[in-house]
């Protein structure tokens, strides 16, 4: 078997060296190799290294001519009241960050058929914006164990990673959870194994994928806050947009409509009006509802302008439409 696995693997998908990053990787062959002329060149070539015939069942399957130590034992962990297995693995977390950028969290969790993952961002003002939680699947619990057991052989990472000659710089920390409640923690400071690019770049997927879903969050928190939190205004600023135009925006913030400035004799204040089929001018003579018993009285328009939900002169749902015109300025009616 590992001679046909070792043949088969090309070059782009061999291992990389958890050590120290080095992609000359050879493979170990084990027992009583079938001697070929192809086995023959593999060895030359350093691609493949005769590993004796003893097998242990903890042997490592590859070999690093970078720097010179072998690699890919069994995922087996002997502490934490071990042996610890992938399959007794709970929950990962996965934190990064520095004094500039902040700190980014990945957790997730695993019940055994279900898996939730939990990112985090330093960004947002408020702690409960920013955590972002959804259902992680069975394909991504098990994409996820692959990359931390075959591509990055985590198990075989030292449990500190420090460079001391560089001060603040980038920290991190991943921890792997067990049944029993036990932890595998691993953490460094500017300083990585080497092939930490590969769990770097799979998490950052999932923390962009916080920001994209972030986004559409921000949306319905624009919304919450443009509507009061309302959801009976929103509604009837639905309904009110539905009376503008014949084909409105589906997206309702970016349906504008007309409002009339109105100026009443008595202390010339300015007050506003909805103009729902954009009808009146400056200068109008206009019938308006005033207070709450269902009064009308006379003002003259004195500016109309068009709003969006976003810059509203006033609340829309306490702006009332004008009834009708009640004549032009240049009547006898004027003010
Ligand atoms: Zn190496």
């Amino acid at each position: 078997m590992p001679e046909k696995e070792a043949s088969r693997r090309t070059k782009k998908n061999l291992p990389v060296c958890p050590f120290c990053g080095g992609r000359h990787i050879a493979a170990y062959l084990r027992g009583m190799p079938a001697y070929s002329e192809e086995l023959m060149k593999a060895i030359d070539d350093g691609e493949i290294i005769l590993g004796g015939c003893c097998i242990s069942g903890n042997d490592p399957r590859w070999h690093c001519h970078d720097c010179k130590k072998d690699f890919g034992r069994p995922p087996v962990f002997f502490r934490n009241k071990g042996p610890q297995k992938p399959e007794d693995i709970v929950g990962v977390d996965f934190g990064v960050g520095g004094f500039f950028d902040g700190y980014h969290t990945v957790r997730i969790r695993s019940s055994g058929d279900e898996h939730a993952i939990c990112i985090s961002t330093p960004y947002l003002s408020f702690e409960w914006q920013n955590l972002y939680i959804r259902e992680f699947t069975q394909k991504e619990w098990n994409a996820l164990k692959k990359l931390l057991f075959d591509r990055c052989f985590i198990h075989e990472w030292k449990k500190l990673y420090n460079n001391r000659c560089v001060l603040d710089g980038t920290q991190w920390e991943v921890i792997l959870t067990f049944r029993n409640g036990k932890k595998h923690e691993i953490e460094g400071s500017n300083d990585y194994p080497g092939t930490w690019d590969k769990l770097d770049r799979y998490m950052k997927k999932y923390v962009k994928e916080f920001y994209t879903v972030k986004c559409q969050l921000a949306d319905k928190l624009r919304y919450a806050y443009l509507f009061r939190q309302d959801p009976e205004i929103y509604l009837s600023f639905l309904e009110y947009i539905k009376t503008l135009s014949d084909s409105p925006d589906q997206d309702p913030l970016k349906n504008s409509f007309a409002v009339c400035f109105v100026a009443f004799q008595e202390d010339g204040r300015e007050y506003t009006y909805l103009d729902r089929k954009r009808e009146f001018h400056k200068g109008d003579l206009v019938r308006v509802p005033v207070g709450n018993r269902g009064d009308e009285t006379i003002g003259k328009v004195t500016a109309v302008g068009e709003f969006t939900i976003d810059n509203m002169p006033y609340p829309f749902e306490k702006m009332k439409p004008v009834i009708e015109l009640a004549g032009r300025e240049d009547h006898d009616l004027s003010l």
